[in-house]
C-alpha cells in the first residue's frame, strides 16, 4: 500500500488510470486499482516511482512477489519500459499470443487470457468496427475519415473520454 498520495496519485495519472498489465481502466472495474512493486518490496523493491506499476486486484494477485531467480532467467514484462507490441499480439478472437519469452513467461504469470479480459479485448474491437462502419456510411472524404479513425482509436487506447471525476490532485 501506498500512503503518499501525491505519489500515487501520480502512478495512476501516469497510467491513465488503467492497469499496466492488462489494460483494465478504473472505468473498466469501477473503482480505484491497485500499485504493484515491479521488484516486489520482498525482494527489495523500494516505494520509487520507477518501481511502481498502477495494477488492477487480478493481475496484482497473480503477480504476487514473483520476482527472476537471476539476472539471467526469463524476464516479467515491465510495461513501464517496454512497449506491449514487442511481446504480444491481440488475435482476432480476442485471445493474446506472446511473441518473446518475456511475453510468454507473462501471459501465464499474469493470466492475461482469463475469459474477462477476452471479452474485453472484443468489446474494445468491436467498438472500433462500429465506429469504421458509422463513418464508412457518412461519406467523408479519405483524410477525415482517417483523421476519424484514429481519434477513435485513441480514444479506446487512452480511455481518457472515461476518466473519472474524482482524479484531482490532492492538496
Ligand atoms: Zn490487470
Amino acid at each position: 500500500m501506498i500512503a503518499d498520495e501525491q505519489l500515487r496519485y501520480f502512478v495512476r495519472h501516469r497510467a491513465k488510470f488503467a492497469c499496466g498489465y492488462c489494460g483494465v481502466s478504473e472505468t473498466d472495474c469501477g473503482g480505484e486499482l491497485t500499485i504493484d512493486h515491479f521488484k516486489p518490496r520482498s525482494k527489495g523493491g523500494a516505494d520509487d516511482q520507477e518501481n511502481l506499476v498502477y495494477c488492477c486486484v487480478r493481475c496484482n494477485l497473480y503477480k504476487s512477489d514473483f520476482w527472476p531467480v537471476s539476472p539471467e532467467a526469463t524476464q516479467l514484462w515491465n510495461p513501464r519500459h517496454e512497449l506491449f507490441e514487442n511481446h504480444f499480439v491481440v488475435s482476432g478472437n480476442g485471445m493474446l499470443e506472446a511473441l518473446t519469452e518475456e511475453g510468454a513467461l507473462s501471459l501465464k504469470i499474469l493470466r492475461l487470457n482469463r475469459p474477462s479480459l477476452i471479452e474485453h479485448r472484443l468489446i474494445e474491437k468491436q467498438l472500433l468496427l462500429f465506429w469504421r462502419f458509422l463513418l464508412v456510411g457518412s461519406r467523408l472524404t479519405s483524410s477525415t475519415y482517417d483523421l476519424l479513425v484514429r481519434q477513435a482509436e485513441l480514444i479506446v487506447d487512452s480511455r481518457e473520454v472515461l476518466e473519472p471525476k474524482d482524479t484531482a490532485p490532492p492538496t
